[in-house]
């Protein structure tokens, strides 16, 4: 992967298509001075901003690793070629170590967080001094109505949104004390995103989805084949490795998400909503492994839903209202009906309302 070449192609592509630094930066949500960066061999974009960036440049992904336009009949070749060499380039040192620390540390400590949002005519206190801790292999569920905040909330933890005031701390860092540029290798070094929406890259099979992500942290290649192979065997997708995610089925894709999000080894995995697209077989299936992977992983995972059914497989409940926390639920020792129960009998009991059930 040439940083350089790519940057270059950024650069003309932004200006082929009439636009500034300035306005691609906005339009990504992200400062001028990063695109600057990439566009002088820098850095790279994060992960999360290539498909959005393509789009906007008018190019497909592997013209964007390839720095350079990539005519039809040469696209699978050159795509294979293109991904030996980003999995196989050697990008610096090796950061990459397994996590056999399984002690109680805190991953997740929030202290008086707010976020007010203004705008001309309204102030909407979205999140209203709201804190809590969360420990090494809690797979953690923050429940709420519509609106009770709870988007707006996962989004300051991961970084995408800042808060109005208070302290987020992952993995020990103050992400208030980051700057814009500090914070997407943040992202990357520290979070695990399985969103909705936030799925696999359409041009890349399942292996190269994954193995894209490992390289970009800089995981050594001799690594990335081994974790993956492990990681697919033990969730069950060994078969589907060399498809594309147009060839699987959505509980499928949602679970290479989990397997992208976990290979990277990161301190917090966050997902917002994981299930909702997914009927309710391929949303037990998931959900399965976000507690495999938290009890064989010690993963951390922090759960946005709405749902009493995903929240059941959860350690612990925390439930949002108005932009608080309301109550908070541990599980003890129960099954999951028994946990699915008070957490309904809770859930009303806030909200005076049923909650919705899949
Ligand atoms: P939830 O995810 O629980 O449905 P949200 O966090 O999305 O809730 O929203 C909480 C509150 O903040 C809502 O009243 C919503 O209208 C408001 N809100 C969310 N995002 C914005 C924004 N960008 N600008 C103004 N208000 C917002
Ligand atoms: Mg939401």
């Amino acid at each position: 992967m040439d940083q350089k070449k790519i940057g270059g192609f950024i650069a003309a592509r932004r200006k082929d298509n009439g636009l500034t630094q300035n306005q691609l930066a906005e339009m990504l949500g992200i400062t001028d001075k990063a695109v600057s960066k990439w566009e002088t061999g820098k850095s790279m974009p994060d992960l999360s901003l290539f498909c959005p960036l393509c789009d906007l440049l008018h190019i497909t992904l592997n013209e964007l690793l390839a720095g350079e336009f990539i005519p039809d009949e040469n696209l699978k070749e050159k795509s294979n070629q293109l991904l030996l060499e980003v999995v196989t380039s050697l990008l610096g040192e090796d950061r990459w170590e397994n996590q056999t620390d399984s002690s109680a540390s805190s991953v997740l400590k929030i202290k008086n967080i707010r976020k007010v949002y203004e705008t001309e005519s309204t102030v909407t206190e979205a999140v209203k001094d709201v804190s809590f801790e969360i420990t090494k292999g809690r797979f953690v569920g923050i429940m709420g109505a519509s609106g009770s905040g709870k988007t707006t909330l996962l989004n300051m933890i991961a970084t995408i949104d800042k808060a109005t005031s208070g302290q987020i701390e992952i993995d020990g860092h103050d992400i208030a004390g980051l700057s814009e540029n500090d914070l997407a290798s943040f992202r990357r070094e520290h979070l695990g995103f399985v969103f909705q929406e936030y799925n696999l890259l359409d041009t890349l099979t399942v292996y190269e989805n994954i193995a894209l992500a490992l390289t970009i942290k800089q995981m050594p290649k001799e690594t990335v084949k081994q974790t993956i192979i492990d990681l697919a065997g033990k969730l069950g997708i060994s078969e589907i490795l060399h498809k594309f995610p147009y060839e699987i089925s959505g509980g499928q894709r949602q679970r290479c998400a989990c397997i992208r999000a976990i290979a990277t080894n990161p301190g917090l995995i966050l997902a917002d909503e994981p299930t909702g697209a997914l009927d309710s077989h391929a949303a037990a299936q998931l959900l399965e492994t976000f507690v495999m992977l938290c009890r064989k992983y010690t993963a951390t995972v922090l759960m946005v839903t709405h749902d009493v059914f995903s929240a059941s497989y959860c350690d612990e409940i925390l439930f949002m209202q108005d932009g608080k926390i309301k109550a908070s639920l541990k599980r003890e020792q129960e099954n999951k009906q028994e946990f699915f129960t008070r957490i309904l009998d809770t859930f009303a009991k806030i909200t005076g309302g049923v909650p919705y059930v899949s």
